[in-house]
């Protein structure tokens, strides 16, 4: 390909709204247009980049026995409603009538679809199992999209949906989707982890992410520095904190005029804050009402709000406002255990289960209570609620737990039944009994990879594509196309490296400068450019390293073996 040929809008302007290096880079190397909020066109060299990866992932989804199919980027709404996901998505399924006032969504996923697909089509545990994918089209209306194509409201997933006739396999599936993962992600060059993830709205049990690592990563993870344990922030554990066990004594209230927060009561009665309870006090929304919950953790750590939905069951959490507390009967600063209104939610951190000794909110103004016996109130709650810190102690070998940051580049779930049985889609099984299909879903999200390998992979001039990735491997530089013997040469090198199977580009463009041809071989970053210029009088050119910047001057006649042995 030439670059005369090609449309390659480069621009030094970066808009105000791009924050982050590869929504910069993207938009200012001519790769991608934005035509509204979270939506983008791909231009040419987009469109290359995104196929690529788009062929790694089919490649490997394909050797790993999976079926490629299409579903319906419209479907109708009553699909969503069998399933019940019509309420529970909320505002990201995005929906419309059509003339015959009909109502459909533009997919944001597909489980409804394929249950339907596969439903009265595979009636006996002998078809199973079967695994289909698609890479296609993917709406979400999301509340906030940013970061270019990392959260796009119209974005590229592949999503794959195994279908099998009992968990033990569904498991055997879910730990081959996690190898065909882990190819796709290596052969695109990228520095990636595996982590334990919470499974969401979607639902089910047991899920893993694949986080790209980069610090720009909306996700924070708890890695560990000794062994191979890695989750997200939202699911992750640690082995429990715990401290001596202390006297078991008869309550007291004590008056703490003021004293509001963990600090400011630890210290006003000389207390060590481990061994006191923090009242979180949340607005839990439902699907059609909302709820005043409270959550205690250990005065000295934190509540982790995935988690803490999670164990109520709540579509999300929102902050409680005065008012919402006032009117539940609370007092923000003294919300304790003991005497709670009967309609709060409570759940209380597994970690607390068995002190009998704390400090905590008396319900009352200005007042708290010592010596809280948890083990004897009955009818407690308990789930792991707590975010874990960085320093504390894993749990699989003693090491230290830290923070990293990732991008989630692809999430693979165990479903279970929950949308076969919602959705009636029954096979027989070998006793001849109908048994709801056992599931798995496996998404890839193929248009942020575009974005993260950006992320990962930069510098201040811009992008500096991975080999698998990048839209062409080499760049040919011709100083100044307006010189025969330049242009000639660098025709020369380009039929010889294309002969040889290399993805090159020649950027003869005869009114652009050199200055100007170099920065754009560093904003677009393909992996090699090679300079014809100045020293081809004396039989040489000089080969670029994209990631290095590093120069070297290469005999003309040897520039294609070089090349080759570089990219082998
Ligand atoms: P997130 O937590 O980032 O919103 P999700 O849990 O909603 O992701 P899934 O439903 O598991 O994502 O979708 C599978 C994959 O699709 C994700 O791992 C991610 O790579 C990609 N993806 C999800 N939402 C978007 C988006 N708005 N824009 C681009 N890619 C996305
Ligand atoms: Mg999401």
């Amino acid at each position: 390909m030439k670059f005369s040929k090609m449309f390659i809008p480069t621009t030094k302007e970066t808009p105000n709204d791009a924050t982050l290096p590869s929504h910069q880079f993207l938009l200012r190397a001519g790769f991608i247009s934005q035509t509204g909020a979270g939506i983008y066109d791909y231009m040419p060299l987009g469109k290359i980049v995104l196929d690529k990866i788009r062929a790694v992932v089919k490649e490997e989804m394909d050797n790993s026995g999976a079926n490629e199919v299409q579903f319906g980027f419209v479907t109708p709404l009553s699909l969503w409603e069998e399933s019940g996901r019509a309420t529970t998505m909320g505002n990201e399924l995005l929906r419309f009538k059509d003339r015959k006032n009909s109502d459909y969504v533009l997919s944001p996923t597909n489980e409804e679809a394929v249950v339907n697909m596969v439903k009265n089509r595979i009636t006996s545990y002998k078809d199973l199992p079967i695994n289909l994918y698609q890479i296609y089209t993917k709406f979400r209306d999301e509340a906030r999209p940013r970061f270019g194509l990392m959260r796009g409201r119209e974005f590229l997933m592949k999503d794959a949906y195994s279908f099998h006739s009992s968990a033990e396999d569904l498991v055997r599936e879910f730990n081959l989707m996690e190898e065909t993962y882990k190819k796709v992600y290596t052969r695109l060059g990228l520095e990636f982890r595996v982590v334990e993830a919470d499974s969401g709205a979607i639902g089910g049990s047991g899920s893993k992410e694949f986080h790209v690592l980069a610090n720009s990563g909306e996700d924070t993870i708890v890695v560990c520095d000794s062994c191979d344990y890695g989750a997200n922030i939202e699911a992750a554990t640690r082995k429990p904190n715990t401290k001596d066990k202390l006297e078991t004594i008869a309550i007291e209230k004590i008056e703490t005029p003021n004293c509001k927060t963990i600090e400011e009561v630890s210290s006003f009665l000389n207390a060590d804050a481990y061994y006191s309870m923090k009242a979180v006090i949340k607005n839990a929304i439902y699907e059609n009402d909302s709820k005043i919950a409270v959550f205690f953790v250990r005065g000295i750590d934190e509540l982790e709000e995935t988690k803490a939905c999670n164990s109520i069951g709540a579509l999300e959490l929102e902050d409680a406002n005065e008012d919402d507390i006032i009117k539940a009967g609370l007092h923000a600063g003294y919300c304790g255990i003991v005497n709670l209104p009967k309609d709060v939610l409570v759940v209380v951190d597994n970690e607390l289960k068995n002190d009998n000794n704390l400090v905590c909110g008396a319900n009352e103004e200005n007042y708290h209570l010592t010596y809280v016996d948890l083990t004897s109130i009955e009818g407690l709650k308990f789930a792991d609620l707590i975010a874990v810190k960085e320093g504390d102690t894993c749990a699989c070998c003693g090491g230290k737990l830290s923070y990293t940051k990732g991008i989630e580049a692809g999430h693979i779930f165990q479903l279970g039944t929950k949308y076969s049985s919602a959705m009636n889609a029954n096979f027989l099984d070998s006793n001849g009994k109908a048994q709801a299909f056992v599931m798995g879903c496996y998404g890839i999200g193929v248009s942020r990879l575009v974005a993260a390998v950006i992320e990962q992979n930069h510098d201040e001039k811009g992008c500096i594509w991975t080999k698998e990735t990048a839209p062409f491997t080499v760049d040919i530089i011709v100083s100044n196309s307006k010189k025969e013997e330049e242009a000639q040469a660098g025709e020369n090198i380009y039929n010889e490296l294309k002969q040889a199977g290399v993805e090159v580009i020649l950027d003869d463009r005869i009114n652009a400068r050199f200055g100007f041809k170099m920065g754009d071989f560093e904003l677009i970053g393909f992996p090699y450019a090679v300079v014809i210029g100045k020293k081809l009088a004396d039989g040489f050119v000089e080969l670029v390293d994209r990631k290095t910047l590093e120069k070297t001057d290469i005999k003309i006649e040897d520039i294609t073996a070089k090349i080759l042995e570089l990219i082998k």
